[in-house]
């Protein structure tokens, strides 16, 4: 094999290594083909406010302030008197693609969408936003398109400042949110003249969402422990509270609107986000409103990971805790519309905790199914019905991650045991052609020798 040869083998050789890596672990986890799912029940709520703080960090936002006064007094108020509190555990990497889109579609983030650019929508996948019927979302040009551009048909409605404006946020990151919480209002007001849009948002099934980018960028400027951040965490709080006040009027108190508040990803100390550590993977949720449950108190709650318990006692409520993919079907359900298509939920710890809620009827949405079958079914029944369902559940997920898996060992091995037959190769080429143990090797006439030579004249006979 001459010199061009040689590299051009080289070339292709590392070509087929590096395409398998995507191939063998960069594989979607989307299954496609499913019928749509929904709870056959009628909806708790016409309407659904989704508020994402970017970067919010859960014992930030839960914590209390220096004169231990809680440092979102609305928020806080929410949790002790008319809303629930979870912790959602998001999966790395903490990034806000695939942050919002476990929480908005319901799966964790699509590796395959690194090879193909990542910003746009390079797989196509189903969302909360398009089963609703409007959604109208306000925020970064970075997060909203990916939800518009998946969806089918013009119901996906985006309102962006500009990449270049959002510098108006260099001097203080808080005014990105004061600009989502204006437009919102504006909207609102302006709906009043404009008939279409009035009988829009009066439909059921509309979506709202606010992104709100302030608290990330203050994070990674000044860190977590900043005064900025955290003047940031109190700017959000009220603004809020003043759309939820401004939604409570424009729908004359129907008491038909549901709020979550949560975040994407967390923080390190240092202002960093990507990782796998709980400051990052530890996302605050608060719930409110049409179909969700009142507070529990509890007097204990024991947590494994000591950062859960130093944010349980600043609570002391009973905590859900989710997987951040878990959001979407409660999101679906709240408003009625078919789960994402491609939605996946995996943690059976959740599933658990599901299960109790629904015996003990804490999710009122599930309670009425409870009710709805309990004169029907006797209770022992159920339970071992509730138990088959988990197994089957449990099954179908453990068969969905093998057959999502199965086959990384037999190709890792192949491709391993390429690699090691292509530096071997490449070994006796140097042997062979840049020192003179080939030529030496037969006047010595060592065993060892003898092998390399056998084994060099093997691999070059095609020269
Ligand atoms: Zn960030």
């Amino acid at each position: 094999m001459g010199p061009p040869a040689f590299v051009l083998a080289a070339l292709l050789v590392h070509c087929v290594f590096l395409a398998s890596l995507f191939d063998i672990y960069f594989s979607s986890p989307l299954v496609h083909g499913m019928a749509p799912q929904r709870v056959p029940l009628p909806a708790p709520a016409r309407r659904l406010v989704l508020f994402v703080a970017d970067g919010l960090r859960a014992d930030a936002l839960f914590g209390l302030d220096g004169s231990g006064a809680p440092r979102a007094p609305f928020l806080r108020s929410i949790l002790e008197n008319n809303g629930s509190w979870g912790i959602s555990h998001t999966r790395v990497p903490t990034e806000s693609r695939p942050g919002h889109v476990a929480l908005i579609a319901g799966f964790y983030e699509d590796v395959s969408a690194v090879a193909k650019g990542w910003k746009e929508n390079p797989v196509q996948f189903d969302s909360v936003f398009n089963e609703s019927k409007y959604t109208w979302s306000w925020g970064s040009p970075d997060i909203l398109p990916m939800f518009a551009k998946g969806a089918s048909g013009d119901h996906v409605y985006t309102f962006c400042y500009t990449a270049e404006s959002e510098d108006f946020g260099a001097q203080d990151a808080a005014k990105l949110d004061s600009w989502v919480f204006d437009h919102v209002k504006d909207f609102f007001t302006s709906s009043r003249n404009n008939q279409t849009l009035y009988s829009a948002l009066t439909e059921e099934k509309v979506v709202l969402f606010l992104h709100l980018l302030g608290i990330d960028t203050n994070g990674h400027a000044h860190r977590p422990n900043s005064r900025e951040y955290k003047e940031n965490i109190k700017k959000v709080d009220e603004g809020v509270k003043e759309i939820a006040s401004m939604l409570e009027n424009f729908y004359g108190n129907d008491g038909k609107t549901a709020f979550i508040l949560t975040s994407d990803h967390g923080m390190t100390d240092w202002g960093s986000h990507g990782a796998g550590h709980p400051s990052e993977t530890l996302t605050p949720l608060i719930a409110w409103g049409a179909g969700v449950n009142y507070p529990q108190r509890v007097a204990s709650q024991f947590f494994e990971d000591s950062f859960l318990q130093g944010i349980w006692k600043y609570v002391k409520m009973g905590v859900l805790l989710f997987a951040q993919a878990d959001i979407a079907p409660l999101m679906a359900s709240l408003i009625g519309v078919p789960f994402p298509l491609n939605s996946v939920v995996r943690k059976e710890e959740v599933f658990k905790r599901r299960l109790e809620d629904v015996r003990q009827g804490k999710i009122r949405v599930l309670e009425k199914l409870f009710l709805q079958y309990s004169n029907l079914v006797h209770a022992c029944f159920l339970s071992l019905q509730v138990s088959l369902c988990k197994t089957v559940i449990n099954l179908a997920l453990e068969g969905l991650s093998y057959y999502h898996t199965y086959d990384r060992l037999f190709l890792g091995l192949s491709i391993a045991m390429g690699f090691v037959g292509w530096t071997a190769y490449v070994i006796l080429v140097i042997v062979k052609t840049h020192t003179n143990l080939a030529k030496a090797a037969p006047r010595h006439g060592k065993v060892g020798q003898k092998h390399a030579l056998f084994l060099l004249s093997f691999f070059s006979t095609s020269q």
